[in-house]
C-alpha cells in the first residue's frame, strides 16, 4: 500500500468520460509524476484528491483514510496540499504575514485569524514560519511586501506557505507552467532542495519531460482518462507506447 492510492476512479462530465478505471498507488517519499497529453485528464484527477471534484467510482485512500466525500480543507488538515499554477498570495500583506496565514487556517479548519490564539502559540508559528522561509531562501525577504517579488520568489513563497502546514503529500499541477527556461530550472532546484530537507512525498502533474525526467522516482502516463504505463523514468522513456501516444517520437 502507498501513502496515496487511487483506486478505479472514474469521472463524467455530461457525455465525456474525462477518466475511468483510473487505479495508480504514490509511495510514500516518492516523487510521483503524471504525464498525459492535454485533456487527458490529469487536473480532473488531481482535482478528485483535493475534494473539488467528486469521481463517480473509485476510492481514494490517503494513508489508509479515505478522502472521497470530504471537503477540500479537511483533505488538507490530513495533510494534503496543493501548489497551484498561479501562485495564489496576497500582495498587499508581507512575506512574514503570507507565511504565517496558513498556520492560523490549520490551527482552525478556517480559513480566518483568530484573535484568540494565545501569544505563545504566535510566537511558535513565527519560529516555524521563519524556519521554513530560511528553507526556501527566502529569509531576507521575510519584510518585503508580497506584490513586488519576482516571479521566482513568489513561487518560492508560495511554497513556504504550502510547506509551513507539514504536508506529508504534496500535489503540484504543472508548477513550471509559462516559465523560462532559467526559473524553471530554479523550481527543480527548489523541489530537489524541499525533498532533501524533509520527509514529503509529491505527486507533480507536468508537461515538461526536462522537469519531469529530472524530479520523478515513478510516472504515470495518462492518456484519454486512463492510466497507459507506470513505471521509473528511464524505462517510460524508452516505452514504445509512450512515444508513441506522448512523445511523440
Ligand atoms: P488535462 O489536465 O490532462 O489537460 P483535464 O483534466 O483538464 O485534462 O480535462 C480532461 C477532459 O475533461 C478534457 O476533455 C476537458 O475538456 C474535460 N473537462 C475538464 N473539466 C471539465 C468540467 N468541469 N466540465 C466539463 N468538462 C471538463
Ligand atoms: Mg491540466
Amino acid at each position: 500500500m502507498g501513502i496515496l492510492d487511487v483506486k478505479d476512479v472514474g469521472k463524467r462530465f455530461g457525455g465525456l468520460q474525462a477518466l475511468s478505471d483510473v487505479t495508480l498507488s504514490v509511495r510514500e517519499n516518492t516523487v510521483h509524476a503524471i504525464i498525459g497529453p492535454n485533456g487527458a485528464g490529469k487536473s480532473t484527477l488531481l482535482n478528485c484528491l483535493v475534494g473539488k471534484l467528486m469521481p463517480d467510482t473509485g476510492s481514494v485512500l490517503f494513508d489508509g483514510q479515505s478522502v472521497l466525500g470530504r471537503k477540500p480543507h479537511e483533505i488538507n488538515q490530513l495533510g494534503i496540499a496543493r501548489v497551484f499554477q498561479t501562485p495564489e498570495i496576497f500582495g498587499d500583506l508581507t512575506v512574514m504575514e503570507n507565511v504565517l496565514i496558513p498556520c492560523f487556517a490549520r490551527r482552525d479548519g478556517a480559513f480566518e485569524l483568530n484573535p484568540l490564539v494565545s501569544v505563545a502559540s504566535q510566537t511558535d508559528m513565527a519560529a516555524k514560519a521563519e524556519a521554513i522561509l530560511a528553507d526556501v531562501n527566502m529569509a531576507q525577504n521575510r519584510g518585503v511586501h508580497a506584490a513586488s517579488l519576482s516571479r521566482g520568489d513568489k513561487r518560492r513563497l508560495e511554497m513556504a506557505m504550502c510547506l509551513v502546514q507539514e504536508p506529508r503529500l504534496l500535489l503540484l499541477d504543472e508548477p513550471t507552467a509559462g516559465m523560462s527556461r532559467a526559473d524553471t530550472n530554479n523550481t527543480i532546484a527548489l523541489l530537489k532542495e524541499i525533498k532533501a530537507k524533509r520527509d514529503i512525498t509529491m505527486v507533480i502533474i507536468e508537461h515538461d519531460m526536462h522537469v519531469v525526467f529530472s524530479l520523478a522516482d515513478r510516472i504515470t502516463v495518462l492518456a484519454q482518462g486512463t492510466p497507459l504505463v507506470e513505471d521509473t523514468p528511464e524505462r517510460i522513456k524508452g516505452h514504445p507506447k509512450v512515444q508513441e501516444a506522448y512523445l511523440g517520437t
